[in-house]
């Protein structure tokens, strides 16, 4: 639809719409006549084919379809999920403050990867799903222990370590023990003078791979 043909209409008639796209970006632009003019920009829809929406005409004094570009049903459709998602991010956020004026980008765009993660997890766990705020604590522990793991082991050994790293199957080694410790494989009752230096638990040389879910 030109534009040269909209301003010779004088009003822009309702429902109708132009478009731009710019080929170098390929980001399309559209104004859509509504109440009021409504512009949306796009990298992945069109405007074509338009959809149909109804609104009240004064004249006929009742609902009417007029046309919709095909952008915007898909954004009215999809907003929803966009709620959705500012409600997750608003419910446990990145607290620490910068003083920055970019700081709160790089903390929305942390949150926003921590709920969309939740949001796999939740479809593609088999077993226990964590809530929000578990998932959130497991990829903090994770860090933080993946961090301790490079430092010295004279550290007491940790009871409960996230089955993201437990399972991960990358960097597990045994190394030898001072001190004889309780193997920390469930069905284990041994004392084993080895350790798993990534996970640092005490573990069997037997029991090692069990522990790592590498054999049944
Ligand atoms: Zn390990
Ligand atoms: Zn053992």
């Amino acid at each position: 639809m030109s534009r040269d043909r909209e301003e010779g209409d004088g009003k822009s008639r309702r429902g109708s719409y132009e478009q731009r796209f710019d080929r170098t970006s390929e980001v399309l632009l559209v104004r859509w006549h509504d109440n009021k003019v409504v512009n949306v920009m796009t990298n992945y829809d069109a405007a074509d084919p338009p959809t149909s929406t109804t609104r009240y005409d004064r004249t006929a004094k009742k609902r009417l379809p007029i046309p919709q570009p095909k952008v915007l049903k898909t954004y009215n459709t999809g907003m929803g999920g966009v709620d959705l998602h500012d409600q997750l991010l608003g419910a446990y956020e990145v607290a620490i403050r910068g003083k920055k004026w970019y700081w709160c980008l790089i903390t929305r765009m942390l949150d926003m990867a921590v709920v969309n993660s939740h949001i796999l997890h939740k479809t593609a766990a088999t077993g226990d799903q964590l809530s929000l705020i578990n998932f959130r604590r497991e990829i903090a522990t994770t860090y933080l222990k993946a961090a301790a793991c490079e430092r010295d082991a004279a550290r007491p050994l940790p009871s409960h370590i996230p089955a993201s790293l437990r399972y991960d199957g990358v960097g597990h080694m045994l190394a030898p023990l001072n001190a004889r410790r309780r193997c920390q494989l469930e069905s284990c009752k041994l004392r084993s003078t080895k350790r798993c230096i990534k996970c640092d638990v005490a573990i069997c040389f037997k029991c090692f791979a069990v522990y790592h879910g590498l054999s049944p």
